[in-house]
């Protein structure tokens, strides 16, 4: 049996969906997470994009051990430099570097001339080298670049010293049959492929990333790159658990098998979910939430007979979880830990520290805290802005409101020390809050911020569930600040997801102040939309 490397790029393909920026600690929860579900390498990041991302790979390369730690890196030398750095804590690392082939990149992105593009990748590769055995590089837009300069590209890196090929459908163009054509071609015009890694990466703007994928493995592929929940730019990529349950069915046909460790998809699945904030849609393969959907209670007759009249997977098989554990006022740390840990919550001690914290105060006021009580907690205690970054606190709010006049809110925060009030009218008290709250940040910081996004869930059932608020930010500039907090009050959750997301964009725009117009600072969110038009403008994207 060939095995197949599964190349997990969640954290940077998949973080470059729109709006699902990630911070540190949630991306080395991720990563961890990643090495008990088993996969061969992870894509950490792209270091140079953002002071945010560097600092996300150094910490993953330090701290994450047994995979192969990857980071992205235009062909360039200052990108390949910077990868290095932020990878020079892993015990293994891969340099994976990058440059268009498609005559249309070439000519409207790049502005090179096809024997510029050659000699750039070459180098691009040789300088990786320097600094590690393991280099990995793509022909971005393979599937729209010319054959015949595919191969000669190809052959050149694989020269220059690269040690894995990687074949990109980076705008999802391609169909099955003609990807796993182009596959045996190379294979057939450049012998040294044989020697190294051919790799595929797909993406999903036909719905056939994961077809495409397998046809590659058919034709030959030794590895292929994915995410959890297919997220990505714009259709996302492959899906990870589906071209692994794929294959775990249908492997022995073709002679192959990965090492994931199906059992931990589902909280790997979940856990990505809700750290970016992308739901996981309910009739998604594998992971959807009707996927085993007669495990849920709709039993049908066939299924009450034999199982395997209906269901090709079982759900024990990648994890699902149906009941929920209650915590009770006396599970204490190793009961929450538990939990936490079969979710895939690996925290530091003090951040576990902090979620038994919050848990035992909600016991002690008699509430039944569930699993997912536990969760939302521990992702809030992730979400925490450190002292530092509190530029703004929330003192006192008080909302007026009910039939037959106009809702109302006022709000005392404390702003750099000094207190200042507010009030504000709207629709709702939820929104006479926001109003007021924008009153005062935006007159502080001397512009004007949006509510673009706001949402709100019942982490569980009933009246007295923990209250999950989400909100979004936008300055003028379309810069996005994310802000969530649970609390037992819907109100004081989402002015306190205000609050963070004021304060994150408060820290934005003290550091561009400070470092000058691109200054990111890494511990602050990356504003997603701006950050990917820059790298659009750029012509960094993949
Ligand atoms: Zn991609």
């Amino acid at each position: 049996m060939r095995r197949i490397q599964i190349f997990d790029t969640t954290l940077r393909d998949g973080e470059q969906s729109p709006g699902a920026s990630l911070n540190v600690d949630e991306k080395l929860v991720i990563a961890k997470q990643l090495v008990s579900l088993g996969v061969d390498v992870i894509e950490a990041g792209f270091p140079t994009s953002s002071p945010g991302d560097f600092e996300g790979v150094r910490l993953i390369a330090e701290k994450v051990h047994g995979p192969i730690i990857c980071g992205l890196a235009r062909a360039v030398a200052q990108d390949i430099d910077m990868a290095a750095r932020a990878l020079e804590p892993a015990r293994r690392r891969r340099i994976h570097t990058f440059i268009a082939t498609s005559r249309i990149h070439m000519e409207k992105k790049l502005k090179m001339s096809p024997d510029q593009v050659l000699e750039r990748a070459q180098a691009a590769v040789r300088r990786a080298r320097q600094y590690t055995d393991d280099v990995e590089f793509s022909p971005e837009d393979a599937t729209r670049s010319d054959l015949e300069f595919l191969c000669l590209v190809v052959e050149a890196a694989i020269d220059a010293g690269a040690t894995t090929i990687n074949i990109p459908d980076t705008v999802g163009y391609s169909v099955p049959d003609v990807f796993a054509g182009r596959v045996r071609y190379l294979y057939e015009k450049v012998p040294s492929l044989r020697k190294v890694v051919l790799s595929v990466h797909c993406h999903n703007d036909l719905g056939l990333a994961v077809a495409n994928s397998l046809a590659a493995v058919a034709a030959g592929a030794g590895q292929v790159e994915c995410t959890i929940n297919g997220i990505g730019e714009r259709a996302g990529n492959a899906s990870l658990e589906e071209i692994v349950m794929a294959l775990r069915l249908h492997g022995e046909a073709i002679g192959v098998e990965t090492g994931i460790h199906t059992q931990e998809i589902w909280n790997t699945s979940r856990l990505v979910s809700n750290l970016t904030g992308l739901e996981v849609q309910r009739n998604k393969a594998i992971v959807g939430e009707n996927a085993f959907a007669h495990e849920a209670g709709i039993h049908q007759h066939g299924v009450i007979l034999d199982r395997s009249t209906y269901e090709i997977i079982r759900a024990e098989d990648v994890g699902w979880q149906g009941n929920q554990i209650v915590i009770g006022k006396h599970s204490g740390k190793h009961g929450v830990e538990s939990v936490l840990k079969d979710r895939g919550y690996l925290l530091e001690e003090e951040q576990l520290k902090e979620v038994v914290k919050r848990v035992k105060d909600l016991t002690d006021q008699e509430k039944a805290v569930e699993e997912d009580d536990v969760v939302a907690i521990a992702r809030d205690v992730m979400n925490d802005l450190t002292p530092e970054e509190q530029l703004l606190s929330l003192k006192e709010v008080s909302v007026m409101t009910g039939n037959g006049f106009t809702p109302s809110a006022t709000i005392k925060l404390l702003l750099e020390g000094k207190e200042v009030l507010g009030t504000g009218t709207g629709v709702g008290p939820v929104d006479a809050s926001a109003h007021a709250l924008v009153s005062i940040v935006s007159a502080h910081l001397g512009s004007s911020l949006r509510l673009a996004e706001y949402g709100l869930k019942a982490i569980t059932g009933g009246t007295d569930a923990l209250a999950h608020a989400s909100i979004r930010f936008e300055d003028e500039s379309q810069n996005l600040f994310r802000g969530e907090a649970i609390d037992a009050d819907v109100i004081i959750a989402s002015v306190q997801a205000m609050v963070k997301g004021a304060n994150r964009a408060m820290n934005f725009r003290k550091h561009r102040r400070e470092n000058g117009k691109n200054g990111l600072e890494p511990s602050i969110q990356k504003p997603a939309v701006s950050t990917l038009a820059a790298q659009a403008a750029a012509g960094d994207k993949r």
